[in-house]
């Protein structure tokens, strides 16, 4: 149990400054004063649903005011470690803000409230989360110039007819080198763009890049582009990228939309998203397919026109025979769904002949090539 109710008589005291800090509290009945005890100075009246003592939690140190019952009170117990976990698994930046918050009203109380050691153990705390967030910040703001520096380049991983064994197109990937710490994992700088709205910026970059390629690839070449949740909220976004796609010429059938399982969590919202792409002519490829929790849920409610088999499935199909089951299993489904079907993570001979005799559509992965320039990728034998 981590929590329980405590109850207090008007005039009880609930704890007093200097005392060592081991919960906050929610009032869930009745009414609490805040002061100071040496001078009995009044700063805060708290009412039902409201949260206090909360501060010396977050930094571990004293009770710097204390806290009387009004009323009748009933108190809601939030212990220390039920906030430090959440603070601990919050942003950077949010812990770096509530260690600001917290600084600036500890140099508010008066300083015989403050021990110096305490005061030590504090600034310590701020330091630690300032710089995590803050460093966060700089990176954020690092990506944005590179941004707009057109510095966040795009590459293009060739993915194969698995039949004929020629290139059929190309994913379109971000690749980004910072001036200090060198190459970047897509993973994690993408990661951070789509916490903010960077990831729109990223996401026009590569669309307006993969159409400006698309004119210069012979007609049947298709290029297939990441999309992003915030991408999908954002109303003008197909539009945008349609009108990019007629202005240069190129048939909206060769930009396929690769959207991952984990960012379909309203079926209703990325039917009409679904139903939108399919009148403009973009087809639309479920990513990273088998490795989300609502694989086939969103099979039954989600028509689409591709399904990209995640890594794990292929890597594995000779470790596991169970592996290559559900391969066989996935195959025959995609057949009868009447869904192309693409394996990632291809990387050897034999895994090809596997997935060929599967009769897989397309295969993409190391063993047909790795993501190249526009220049490399342009050179390639079509
Ligand atoms: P993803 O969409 O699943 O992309 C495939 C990833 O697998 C790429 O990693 C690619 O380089 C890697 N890969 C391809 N073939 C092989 C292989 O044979 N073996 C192995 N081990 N890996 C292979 P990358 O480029 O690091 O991208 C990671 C993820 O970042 C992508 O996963 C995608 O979700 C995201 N991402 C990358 N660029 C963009 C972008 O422009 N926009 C958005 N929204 N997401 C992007
Ligand atoms: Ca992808
Ligand atoms: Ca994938």
């Amino acid at each position: 149990m981590n929590h329980q109710n405590k109850k207090y008589q008007p005039g009880d005291i609930i704890f007093h400054g200097g005392d060592q800090s081991d919960c906050a509290y929610i009032i869930e009945e009745g009414q609490v004063e805040i002061f100071v005890e040496s001078n009995q100075a009044i700063i805060d009246i708290l009412n039902e649903g409201e949260l206090f003592g909360e501060m010396g939690v977050l930094d571990q140190s004293p009770r710097s005011t204390s806290a009387r019952a009004l009323t009748s009170v009933t108190l809601l117990e939030v212990k220390t470690q039920q906030i430090t976990n959440r603070l601990a698994e919050s942003d950077p930046i949010v812990k770096a803000l509530v260690g600001v918050l917290l600084k600036r009203f500890r140099s508010m109380l008066p300083d015989q409230q403050l021990s110096s050691v305490n005061n030590q153990l504090l600034n310590q705390v701020t330091s630690v989360i300032e710089q995590s967030g803050f460093s966060k910040f700089k990176l954020e703001n690092e990506l944005r110039n590179a941004i707009n520096g057109k510095e966040v380049q795009t590459v293009f991983q060739p993915i194969s007819d698995i039949q004929k064994k020629c290139i059929a197109g190309f994913e379109a990937l971000s690749r980004w080198t910072h001036p200090e710490r060198g190459f970047m994992s897509p993973a994690e700088f993408i990661a951070l763009a789509e916490e903010t709205d960077l990831i729109i910026e990223v996401g026009d970059l590569v669309f307006n890049r993969a159409i400006e390629m698309l004119t210069k690839l012979p007609e049947h070449v298709f290029i297939n582009i990441n999309v992003s949740a915030k991408q999908l909220d954002d109303k003008q976004f197909l539009n945008r990228v349609l009108k990019k796609a007629q202005t240069n010429g190129v048939n909206p059938k060769r930009l396929k939309l690769e959207i991952t399982e984990t960012l379909v969590v309203d079926f209703n919202l990325a039917r009409k998203w679904l139903d939108k792409c399919r009148k403009i002519g973009f087809p639309v490829c479920a990513d990273d397919f088998g490795t989300g929790h609502s694989g086939m849920e969103q099979l039954v409610e989600l028509d689409f026109d591709v399904l990209k088999v995640d890594q794990v499935f292929i890597r594995n199909m000779f470790k596991n025979d169970r592996y290559q089951t559900i391969l066989k299993t996935i195959a025959q489904m995609a057949i009868n769904l009447g869904a192309k079907l693409v394996a990632e993570g291809v990387e050897g001979e034999q895994e090809y002949e596997f997935l060929k005799s599967l009769n897989f559509d397309f295969g993409q992965g190391y063993y047909f090539g790795k993501p190249m320039s526009e220049k490399d990728a342009l050179n390639l034998q079509f």
